[in-house]
């Protein structure tokens, strides 16, 4: 399907890379992102849609951007470059709904956790001259909506991009732009590699955070109490990590399922050598395997990761 040639974007005015910028979802990627780019003055226009007229409100009264709708395609509408900050089992239903609205040279990125299904799922639904930037800003909080939204989300965080090696060098290199006024330091990898590493240092972490505090909430009442009077001892950091965002959570499993059921795969073997070591009373696998994972936190905290 060729562009439409007909929307013209906004010229672009003073030092704003971008004329008309669209967020499609202003949750609390989407929210951040808007603050972020009225903080820096990256767009002459945000326009914000939403799926509910009450996120809607809430973005108005937040005053995120400058115009406001519940129709992805109105809020694409000669924008030269439009986010997709919603949970992705949306993605394909908005690509297709705002493929009619899109000009020749227009961008779309959006800011998923797994990389992978996008190029699949979105880019055939984008018109020809359309270039197709996914992105995905490592940085969080299990908080959901835009009020929970912060312009220094993405500071001194990670912005990955996997765009395919076809697209446009300056589309990239204008999406990177932006992720580096957001604070970010960006990097370009291949959409599976991501999807591999973030298997590991993402996806699986959250996994077992769950299965714990799913634990702890089905043991017996008396117990639950004594779960949350000691938490601090540990559950807590992984009530925190739990209370992340269910709908989000369950579309990153679905989509990463490949390479998280692999490192589930070899994590239940890690596991089972463990509980071997407990059992057989072998102190010494036991430490060592700690004295391991010490030094791993060393590397993160060097890394400023911390
Ligand atoms: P969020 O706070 O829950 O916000 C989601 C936004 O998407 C809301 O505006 C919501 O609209 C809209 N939305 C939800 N379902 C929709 C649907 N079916 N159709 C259209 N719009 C829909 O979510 P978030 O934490 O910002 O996450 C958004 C994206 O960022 C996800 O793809 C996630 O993988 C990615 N991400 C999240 C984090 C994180 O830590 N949260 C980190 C990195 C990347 P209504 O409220 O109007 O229904």
């Amino acid at each position: 399907m060729p562009a439409r040639k007909h929307a013209p974007r906004p010229k672009v005015a003073g030092d704003s890379p971008f004329g008309r910028v669209a967020l499609i979802g202003i949750g609390l990627i989407g929210s951040s992102l808007a603050r972020v780019l009225r903080r820096e003055r990256l767009a002459r226009h945000i326009a914000i849609a939403t799926r509910s007229p009450q996120t809607l409100a809430a973005a108005k009264r937040l005053k995120l951007g400058h115009s406001y709708t519940t129709d992805p395609a109105r809020a694409a509408e000669g924008a030269d470059l439009v986010v997709l900050c919603t949970p992705m089992s949306a993605y394909a239903e908005i690509a297709r709904a705002i493929a009619p609205a899109l000009s020749a040279g227009a961008i779309v990125s959006d800011v998923g956790s797994v990389k992978s299904p996008v190029a699949r799922e979105v880019g055939p639904a984008l018109p020809k001259g359309v270039h197709l930037v996914p992105g995905h800003p490592v940085a969080g909080t299990e908080h959901s909506g835009p009020k929970a939204g912060f312009a220094e989300l993405f500071q001194g965080r990670w912005c990955i991009l996997t765009p395919d090696a076809k697209a446009n060098k300056s589309a990239v290199e204008r999406v990177a732009g932006l992720w580096r006024r957001a604070g970010s330091s960006v990097v370009v990898m291949n959409a599976d590699h991501h999807d591999r590493v973030l298997a590991i240092t993402s996806h699986l972490p959250h996994l077992i955070a769950y299965t714990i505090v799913d634990t702890a909430a089905q043991l017996e009442k008396d117990v639950q109490g004594e779960v949350i009077k000691f938490s601090a001892s540990g559950f807590r950091d992984f009530t925190r990590i739990a209370a992340s965002d269910p709908v989000m959570w369950r579309d990153i499993f679905l989509a990463n399922r490949e390479a998280v059921l692999d490192i589930l795969q070899r994590f239940n073997e890690d596991l089972t050598a463990l509980q071997r070591a407990i059992r057989r009373g072998d102190g010494r696998m036991l430490e060592e395997t700690f004295r391991r994972t010490r030094a791993i936190r060393k590397g993160v905290i060097d890394a400023k990761q911390a």
